[in-house]
Parts: structure tokens; C-alpha cells; sequence
């Protein structure tokens, strides 16, 4: 069969050989405690309970009326113990409620629903309801990107199992674990959006994940409208305008998305997620995620209930080398660096990756020789070259005409580089620094 691909990209070192081969066990420490984000994703939410509160396993304790915005849920049965800033993912702070385990392991989960009988609205009433939003990257609330304005026809829904981050084989395992769930998944969305045809794209270094997913869509009856293809093992293969440009050979055009050239992206986590909150009435409670990177002495594939702080695994559940020189939420290329391991997993948590000094690029900045390597791995055809020049300059209008906007801080540039220049890092900032600039603009209007 053969493998699709982009122009552009890289390919990092894959480093999936250390953890790929470990069945995805369930942990949860014997901290029992959870320290749950109000918002993961969407609008901000407001606190359901208050401190002192019993709490079910799937009751809702955070929500907001805005309609991108998802609700929260425990994810265990216990006590509110706090309501309070936390350090998440980042380097940041953002309220959480903290619950403490009970032992009794309550739930309060949904009735399930049987998505061949309701309605449109139905469906995406228990999207939203169960809390699900894109597990693969943004946290973008999943109702919303399946109910795209009228004028803008679904063709395909895109089943995203590249996991091209070096690192992670969360989707992998789930693919060997889960097949039929993500299929069923699928199966929804396609239903909710009406798309003629359901594709699960997968980086050809995991060929073997290829008849198992085969065998669930012809066992669960969609060969006619279900298919998985094979795209090229390569950096940044899972992004949306890389896996659409090599899959359906469409450009998602500069400020546009995926609707726009008729389909809809779903990383193959959130399927699952979808399937349950169907099937089991179970809102997007627990995650599923890679421990690894060579820092990691025990990498794992585990899932944990929402809220579980990455300290708490440590050393219970995997051990760590003494010489951890950096600690990253989600893979090296695309992940948060985070200054310590007191961070929770949230829902868009696909790992946590540990690395060593070797592994980590821990060197100075130094200067740009000019060579335009960084043009040629760019996945997208900017100039980055000429955008850090802009940026370096002060010149952010000149900057965006570059293309600064459309920067989906990959890394690639970062990555080929040989002055070392710290260009995505410099891009993320000169993105901010726009976005601060429109808000404020707008605030004081
Ligand atoms: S890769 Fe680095 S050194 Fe080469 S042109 Fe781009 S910024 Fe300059
Ligand atoms: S980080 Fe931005 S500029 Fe650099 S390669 Fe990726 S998309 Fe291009």
C-alpha cells in the first residue's frame, strides 16, 4: 500500500521503541487525590461544588453557558477538598478542585444514548454534555467542530492516528487495545455530520495497526464508507494541514480550517471518549497517556483518572533518572516545557516525556547564518528566516505578512537550525504578543 505525504517536515529520532510495547495499565496513586482544571478546553467554566462537597465519579462540577465551552467532571468519588489556583501544564496557574478519594467509588454517569436512533441535536447534546473536546492537540470542544455553519458540507471525517511526536505511543496502543471503540467512534461522528467517508490515517511505522483496524470496520459492518490509509512516517505528519494536504491532497488555505475543504479532524482518543459517552453514558473522565523519554527508567503506557498529578506517580508508578534535565507535557516537538512534575493530567494530556541532557537542547541561542534550511523543513512554505528577522527587528506588522499568524509552531525550523536560533519559541511570543495587542485594541474600544 502506498504512503501518502506533505512537502516539508523532518524526521526526529522516533523513540516509540520505548514504550510501545507496554499494554496500557491502569494507575491511580495512593495520594488519592485529584486536582481537576475548571476549564480544559473552550470558554472558562464556574465551579458546580464547593469545598466540603460528596462527589460521584462523572458528576458534573464545573460548566459555563457559553456555547464553545465544554463541562468538567470528577473523575473519582470523594470530597472537595479545595477550590484553588494550581500549577498546570506550562508553567501556569489555573483554579482547580481538588478531591480527595472516598473509597466508594459512586458514579454519576449519563444514561446511554443510541446514536443510530436520535437525533442530530441529541448527539451533539451528549458531546457536549459528557465534556469531550479534541484529545490530539487544542482541547477544541468537540460539539462545535462537528456542527460547522450550514454553508460548509462534510465530506470525510479524518481519524488522526499519526502520532508523529517522537515519544508517544498512546495512540498506537489504543489502536492494538481499543480498535472497534475508535471505529464506533467514527461511526458517530460520521452519523452527526452526515460525511460520506470515515478515514483512520495512520504514519506507516505502524503498518501492523493497519489489518487490526481493517478487521474492526468490516466486523462492525462500514467497509463501504470506512477506510485507513498509510501516510509517510514524518514530522509534523498529525497536523491538519499536513495530514489533509497528504490525504486528501487539499490545502486548508492561510486563516481557514478544516471545514472549509469539507472535513472534520478527530484524533482517534476522542473517538473513544465518543463512543463511551454513548454506549456507556460516560463523560471524558479518565485519560489515557505515554510516561517515557530516556530520563523515564520505566516507560509505561497508563490511564489515570483526570486530575492525577504527575508528582504522585513518582516513584509508584515509573521512576526517574536523578538527571532530569527537562520535563515536557506532551512530546518534545510540540509539548509545554514544565519547570517540575506538581502538574495534573488534564484532558489533552497525551504524555509526559522525560528527558536527558543529551536528549533535551539545552544550548544557547546563537545566530542566524543565513543557510535557509529552516525554508525547506517548513511544513506550511513559510520564510521563518525572514520572520525572526521582522521579530528581531520590532517589526510585528512585517512579521505577520511573513506569515507569523499561520506559524502552527511545530518546531521543524527550530529543529534543521544550525545557528541554534530559537525560532518557534520566538514565533509562540511574537503570536502572543499579537493576540494581546487585538485585545487590547478591541478593549478599549
Ligand atoms: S535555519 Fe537558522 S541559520 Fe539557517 S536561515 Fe534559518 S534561521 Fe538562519
Ligand atoms: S514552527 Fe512555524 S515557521 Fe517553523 S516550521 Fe513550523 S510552521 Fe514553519
Amino acid at each position: 500500500m502506498r504512503s501518502f505525504t506533505f512537502k516539508g517536515g523532518i524526521h526526529p529520532p522516533e523513540h516509540k521503541d520505548l514504550s510501545e510495547n507496554y499494554k496500557i495499565e491502569k494507575a491511580f496513586p495512593s495520594t488519592k487525590l485529584v486536582s481537576i482544571p475548571v476549564t480544559q478546553g473552550g470558554a472558562p467554566n464556574q465551579p458546580l461544588v464547593k469545598v466540603g462537597d460528596l462527589v460521584s465519579r462523572g458528576q458534573k462540577i464545573a460548566q459555563s453557558d457559553a456555547f464553545m465551552s465544554a463541562p468538567v467532571h470528577s473523575s473519582i468519588s470523594g470530597v472537595v477538598k479545595k477550590i484553588e489556583m494550581r500549577p498546570v501544564a506550562g508553567n501556569m496557574d489555573s483554579l482547580c478542585i481538588v478531591i480527595e478519594d472516598d473509597g466508594s467509588d459512586r458514579t454519576d454517569f449519563m444514561e446511554p444514548l443510541n446514536p443510530e436512533n436520535c437525533t442530530k441535536e441529541e448527539a451533539l447534546a451528549r458531546i457536549r454534555e459528557a465534556g469531550i473536546v479534541g484529545m490530539g492537540g487544542a482541547a477544541f470542544p468537540t460539539h462545535v467542530k462537528l456542527n460547522p455553519p450550514k454553508d460548509k458540507k462534510i465530506k470525510y471525517i479524518l481519524g488522526n492516528a499519526a502520532e508523529c511526536e517522537p515519544y508517544l505511543t498512546i495512540d498506537y496502543r489504543t489502536i492494538l487495545e481499543s480498535s472497534e471503540k475508535i471505529i464506533d467512534g467514527l461511526f458517530i461522528e460520521m452519523k452527526i455530520t452526515e460525511a460520506e467517508q470515515g478515514i483512520i490515517v495512520l504514519e506507516d511505522n505502524k503498518k501492523n495497526c493497519l489489518p487490526i483496524l481493517q478487521t474492526a470496520i468490516e466486523k462492525l459492518g462500514y467497509k463501504d464508507s470506512m477506510s485507513v490509509v498509510l501516510v509517510k512516517t514524518k514530522y509534523p505528519q498529525g497536523g491538519e494541514k499536513s495530514i489533509v494536504k497528504a490525504v486528501l491532497k487539499k490545502e486548508i488555505p492561510a486563516g481557514k480550517l478544516p471545514a472549509d475543504v469539507g472535513c472534520v479532524i478527530s484524533n482517534i482518543g476522542t473517538m473513544c471518549a465518543i463512543s463511551e459517552a454513548f454506549r456507556e453514558g460516560k463523560p471524558l473522565i479518565d485519560r489515557a497517556l505515554t510516561l517515557s523519554g530516556g530520563a523515564c527508567q520505566t516507560q509505561k503506557n497508563v490511564v489515570v483518572p483526570i486530575g492525577t498529578l504527575i508528582s504522585d506517580l513518582i516513584p509508584e508508578v515509573i521512576t526517574l533518572d536523578k538527571n532530569v534535565k527537562k520535563i515536557i507535557s506532551g512530546g518534545p516537538m510540540m509539548g509545554f516545557s514544565c519547570a517540575n512534575t506538581s502538574f495534573p493530567v488534564v484532558k489533552n494530556t497525551s504524555g509526559v516525556t522525560f528527558l536527558t541532557e543529551k536528549e533535551a537542547d539545552l544550548n544557547p541561542e546563537g545566530i542566524c547564518i543565513g543557510c535557509g534550511r529552516c525554508v525547506k523543513a517548513c511544513p506550511i512554505r513559510l520564510t521563518p528566516v525572514m520572520m525572526i528577522r521582522e521579530l528581531k527587528a520590532n517589526n510585528i506588522e512585517s512579521a505577520k505578512k511573513y506569515g507569523l499568524m499561520d506559524c502552527i509552531e511545530c518546531g521543524c525550523c527550530s529543529y534543521v537550525c544550525p545557528g541554534n536560533v530559537k525560532l518557534v519559541q520566538r514565533f509562540r511570543m511574537g503570536k502572543q504578543t499579537v493576540r494581546n495587542l487585538m485585545q487590547n485594541k478591541t478593549g478599549s474600544k
